[in-house]
């Protein structure tokens, strides 16, 4: 199915690796010319560089911390329009609540829940003005079954949530969607990092820890970053217009609810 999206310009965050190098991979196979954004040069310039040697595709590399209202307006200034805005950013990390602190909180609300307000603020009048506007947040499984140790991802991503149901009833009649991508484990750096802590803490091997935690999983196995950036780019397409204000989850079955 051709996604009707050739030509179109996509803002990608957080895209040099994981999910978000899954969604920015699957648009540019769909022709969507990019802007792509990570902190770290090097791993970004290589990135964006297989993406374009690939799809043949324009990709503009912008290194710097999307977190950042300075970071913002360089990633916002590489695009000539922004027509696909896909939300991304690393997540807070894990602990007990009783040892957050205010500081914690605060960069937890500011990368997960107000980077990607800021950039939908930034982007979506533009959108409306031209009919076309497809915006997708990266939230996490966490937000439709928290996690007790993600205190600071299930409270700021759930902001975000409450905050997208209301606007994304007003954007769609002028075309532009925004929904929120759920995924449950997937194989990235991250998880990987995840599962050698608890190898290390339980005094396992890691491939032992990697097999628990996939066993919660009814797919049996982690997710691929490129199926989920194959459902990234479809809610991207021309044909998702009447798809708005939903939170897809992307788990493999492990979420147990009937809805
Ligand atoms: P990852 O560590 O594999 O990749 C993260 C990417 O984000 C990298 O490209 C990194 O350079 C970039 N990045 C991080 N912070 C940034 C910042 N401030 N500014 C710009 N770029 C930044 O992570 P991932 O597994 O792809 O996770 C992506 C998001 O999805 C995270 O918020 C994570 O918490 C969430 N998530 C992931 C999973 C999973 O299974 N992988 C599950 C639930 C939620």
């Amino acid at each position: 199915m051709d996604l009707g999206i050739s030509g179109k310009w996509a803002l990608v965050c957080a895209a040099s690796k994981g999910l978000g190098y899954g969604c920015a991979l699957s648009l540019a196979r769909e022709g969507a010319n990019l802007v792509v954004n990570a902190r770290t040069a090097a791993t970004l310039n290589e990135a964006a560089k297989r993406i374009a040697d690939e799809t043949g595709v324009e990709v503009r590399p912008v290194a710097c911390d999307i977190t950042t209202e300075s970071g913002r307006a360089e990633a916002l200034a590489a695009a000539p329009q922004v027509d696909i805005l896909v939300n991304n950013a690393g997540g807070p990390p894990p602990g007990d609540f009783r040892n957050f602190t205010r500081d914690d909180w605060i960069r937890a609300v500011d990368a997960n829940m107000l980077t990607p307000i800021e950039l939908i603020k930034a982007t979506v009048d533009a959108m409306i003005e031209r009919r076309f506007g497809r915006i997708v947040n990266i939230t996490s499984s966490a937000v439709k079954a928290p996690i007790d140790i993600l205190g600071l991802s299930n409270g700021a991503r759930s902001g975000l949530t409450g905050f997208v149901a209301g606007i994304a009833r007003k954007t769609v009649a002028h075309n532009v969607t925004i929904n929120n991508l759920l995924p449950g484990v997937f194989d990235t750096d991250r998880v990987r990092d995840t599962v050698a802590a608890a190898a290390k803490a339980a005094g396992i091997s890691e491939e032992e820890a990697a097999r628990r935690r996939v066993q919660s999983v009814p797919a049996g196995r982690l997710g691929d970053p490129l199926e989920f950036g194959q459902a990234c780019a479809y809610l991207c397409s021309a044909q998702a217009g009447y798809v708005t204000g939903q939170n897809f989850l992307i788990d493999g079955g492990a979420y147990p609810g009937t809805f």
